[in-house]
């Protein structure tokens, strides 16, 4: 075995892959840019290297700068992690040139499930089923165009070398092609510096079930059963589960052994996913599945199958690269109740699952759920911040019970205790769609949550019980240690009589005004608006209502909902006043595309430009008639809250 490794990842999987090989005895090293600097994965490792600066292209995606730490440090072995350069084969042929083992599969192995239309093209010849659809090599608007008629719509356009959902448009009829295809091109391009696509059939009510695959270099190739990953926003997962709800042995037994054929037909080595689509239009059945790709690399997901099995993925993966052979064979495998895992972003549901950035001023797990085991793999610890950078996942719930019901409450139950400040997150989300009827039935689909987004994503309004204990949070002196304490801050006055105090918080749009004043028993009296005879809301210091003091702001946690209410800052508010009609760059990002000019006159809901952040398009539309005063360039970097778009005065 290894004395030590180096992992070129960081965030969750680094953690994930350190605490193994910490177990195993095998020594770690870890990398970093400079955004990552303090990160908890170079907190947590045994040594750490610097690799360059922010920007994953020169830092996490430069392959020759982790050789050479490799060297430097004298690791053996590299673990890729996901994402990054875990697929990149030609990463793997330098580091085998360099002496070193890459902990993953042959760079063979990866080139040919690299593209998803020559991956298509070689399972089609081992007989493993495949979504119909044209995997060529023409790329013309008209010709695929016509193909995608030939395939009948509704159609997917997919970038051949896509990942993370990325790149992909879903195509309701021919008039939207041409625009489709530029869009998915264009982020293909962004994404991973190929623009090529494939038009596939769209299949309907579609289910996402993979199995997790297992090689060794001694051609050994054996299943550890599936996880079905339907929940998805964007074509990206956010809750996975392990086994599929409603699977049966007959269907169960047809997708494995696919998934195990598609293994053997390329000598897969190390730990890999086939994924399918499945039409559960009908159920489970062992003639309704197709092979959409496979992930030559641990997924993100991987956790449920490790609850489930028992089995360590990252040991297994660790001993297949150093030369053992599989430490099980099948049928020394088995499943045990059910697992769920939900994935913490920083996004704004409210806001079509924006990606969100922001430091985590205040982050808490739980330790454990009742009847059920909670494991939780977190990328960051408290104070952490989430950059435009990288990937906004903050960290994953894994919840293992006897039962689906069981496991699904546990982790609803994790999910209600975690409490996140400092950054938009999808908890809130998490539980309305691990509570929605369909979801907790087993009734899955990939399109579940778009149909259901509205109801998802409404968030009850804050009640008057919580604006008064957010008000008597920061209603010390807005400055010194005293903040901490507001109540002996404000009691402290109570000597000159029943002093009144005004506060004011903003929420959203809104501000909210309250008078406060210190009761003897050193509880506050909270009255809210302007109404002299409302009725005081009495706020006590052992008020039971979860809340997080932050600079400039108060959250109040309503089970998994956290709702932020802004503390102004006297000295800035003439500033904010003088904002006028404009749009802000919602997160730092680059203008990729600018559709009007100064002097247009737009109308409500017209794209006006298309902002490319964290790897993905968004496009800005006008939220009212108008005329533009002013506009962004094309090609500018933005920062977060930089003008993008100025509006006339209306008159
Ligand atoms: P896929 O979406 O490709 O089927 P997964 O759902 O397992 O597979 O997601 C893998 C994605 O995770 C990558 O495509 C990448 O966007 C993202 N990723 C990469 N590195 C990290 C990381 N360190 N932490 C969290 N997510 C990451
Ligand atoms: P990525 O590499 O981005 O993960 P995939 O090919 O795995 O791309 O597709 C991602 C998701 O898109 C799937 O999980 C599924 O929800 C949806 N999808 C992909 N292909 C199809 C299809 N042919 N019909 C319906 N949905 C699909
Ligand atoms: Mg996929």
């Amino acid at each position: 075995m290894f004395q030590k490794i180096l992992i070129a990842n960081r965030g969750e999987i680094a953690v994930r892959v350190i605490k193994t090989a910490r177990q195993m005895g095998i020594a770690t090293v870890a990398v970093y840019s400079d955004a990552d600097r303090d990160a908890r994965h170079v907190r947590m490792a045994d040594q750490a290297v610097h690799i360059g600066p922010s920007a994953a292209s020169e830092s996490y995606l430069n392959g020759d700068r982790i050789i050479a730490a490799a060297q430097e440090t004298g690791a053996e072995a590299i673990h890729p992690g996901y994402g990054f350069l875990s697929e990149n084969p030609d990463f793997v042929e330098k580091v085998e040139a360099a002496g070193l083992v890459f902990i993953g599969p042959s760079s063979q192995a990866i080139r040919a499930m690299g593209l998803k239309d020559a991956a298509k093209r070689l399972m089609e010849k081992a007989g493993v089923p495949v979504v119909p659809g044209y995997h060529g090599d023409t790329q013309a608007l008209v010709a695929l165009a016509s193909k995608a008629n030939e395939i009948g719509y509704p159609v997917l356009i997919k970038a051949r070398a896509g990942g993370g959902g990325k790149g992909m448009r879903l195509v309701a009829d021919p008039d939207a092609f041409p625009d489709a295809l530029a869009a998915a091109q264009r982020e293909a391009k962004a994404a991973f510096g190929d623009e090529r696509v494939l038009v596939e059939k769209y299949i309907e009510t579609p289910r996402h079930i993979e199995v997790q695959v297992f090689g060794d270099k001694h051609g050994n190739a054996v299943h550890l059963f599936e996880r079905d990953c339907s929940a998805q926003r964007r074509h990206q997962k956010v809750i996975e589960e392990a086994p599929a709800p409603g699977m049966d042995a007959l269907t169960r037994e047809a997708m494995t052994d696919a998934a195990v054929k598609a293994a053997k037909a390329i000598s897969y080595s190390g730990a890999g996913t086939i994924e399918f689509i499945v039409d559960a239009s009908e159920g489970l059945r062992p003639d309704r599945f197709w092979f959409m790709e496979m992930n030559t690399r641990l997924q993100v997901e991987h956790p449920v199958t490790e609850m489930i099995t028992g089995i360590d993925l990252v040991e297994w993966q660790l001993r297949v690269a150093a030369g053992e052979p599989l430490p099980r064979t099948q049928d020394e495998i088995a499943a045990h109740g059910h697992a769920v895992e939900a994935r913490l972003y920083a996004e704004d549901a409210t806001r079509d699952f924006l990606p969100a950035t922001g430091t985590l001023h205040h982050l808490k797990f739980p330790e454990h759920v009742d009847g059920a085991r909670l494991r939780v793999d977190a990328g960051v610890s408290e104070g952490d911040a989430i950059t435009p950078f990288y990937d906004p996942m903050i960290a994953k719930l894994i919840v293992h019970a006897p039962t689906r019901e069981e496991a699904l409450e546990g982790l609803t139950n994790a999910l209600e205790r975690t409490e996140v400040a400092g950054s938009t997150v999808n908890l809130g989300f998490l539980t309305r769609l691990l509570r929605d009827d369909d979801f907790a039935a087993g009734r899955l689909e990939t399109g579940l949550i778009a149909r259901k987004q509205e109801a998802l994503t409404t968030v009850a309004p804050l009640r008057d019980r919580h604006l008064a204990v957010a008000v008597a949070a920061t209603s010390g002196t807005a400055t010194g240690a005293d903040a901490s304490d507001p109540f002996s801050a404000i009691s402290g006055y109570g000597h000159f009589g029943p002093l009144v105090h005004r506060r004011t918080l903003v929420d959203g749009e809104d501000a909210v005004e309250a008078r406060v004043t210190a009761q003897g028993d050193g509880a506050l009296s909270i009255r809210l608006g302007d109404d002299e005879a409302a009725r005081p809301i009495i706020v006590r210091r052992d008020d039971p209502t979860r809340i997080a003091r932050w600079p400039g702001h108060v959250t109040v946690f309503e089970g998994a909902d956290a709702l932020t209410l802004k503390v102004p800052d006297r000295l800035q508010a003439a500033d904010e006043s003088a904002g006028g009609d404009r749009l802000s760059a919602p997160m730092p990002g680059l203008v990729k595309v600018v559709r009007a000019a100064v002097n247009d006159t737009v109308k409500k809901g017209q794209p006006l430009l298309v902002l490319e952040a964290m790897k993905m398009e968004h496009t800005i539309t006008a939220p009212h008639d108008g005329v533009v005063a002013e506009i962004a360039t094309e090609g500018a970097q933005v920062n977060d809250g930089a003008m993008l778009v100025r509006f006339q005065d209306a008159d």
